[in-house]
């Protein structure tokens, strides 16, 4: 006899599709079937290969059956669901503000992947913001001028002709993942 069985997985289309899906779940139930006397009991069923009998569109079936939070009209709606990022008056993201993926419906793998999308959209610019650097006086414990530079070089030159003085990069407030080395 012959029998076939229906498996519903739910998943995430950003890391994966249904004929990838397909052939985890054969590489999973050829590991499990071999252990052992694992299927004694039913006789040792033959099980053919997982085939993909539908593939739904991700904005049809695998949407939540309400909308998310992260759906909801607010200060953080960006207007893409599954991301979280405050628009101005001309529906731009600024490239300093943050963007967090919803992690309740979890449509993106990670912020950073957040951000990509909304930079894919043409919604926010692709280049981090501008770093900002001033010079302090480690010895004195304050800033050695009231000079904020852009120019990284620049600061290193000027701090060069000066005693115990270091460059440091202002933080500014982003979620993105340009991370500026202080030498
Ligand atoms: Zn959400």
């Amino acid at each position: 006899m012959k029998t076939q069985l229906m498996l519903t997985v739910e998943y995430n289309p950003v890391v994966t599709d249904p004929e990838s899906l397909a052939t985890a779940l054969d590489r999973l139930l050829t590991t499990a079937c071999s252990t052992p006397g694992i299927l004694d009991e039913y006789g040792n069923p033959a099980i053919g290969e997982v085939l993909v009998v539908s593939a739904s569109e991700p904005d049809q079936d695998n949407r939540p059956a309400a909308p998310c939070e992260c759906e909801a009209p607010g200060f953080y709606d960006s207007g893409v669901p599954g991301i979280l990022a405050h628009r101005d008056d001309a529906g731009q993201v600024a490239p300093e503000s943050g963007v967090e993926r919803c992690d309740l419906c979890r449509r993106y793998p990670s912020d950073t992947a957040a951000r990509a999308r909304l930079v894919e959209l043409g919604m926010m610019p692709q280049a981090a913001p501008p770093s900002r650097y001033v010079l302090y006086d480690f010895d004195a414990d304050e800033l050695a001028t009231t000079t904020v530079y852009t120019d990284h070089g620049q600061a290193v030159d000027d701090a060069s002709g000066l005693d115990n003085v270091i460059v440091v990069a202002l933080p500014i407030h982003s979620h993105s993942d340009h991370t500026q080395e202080i030498p």
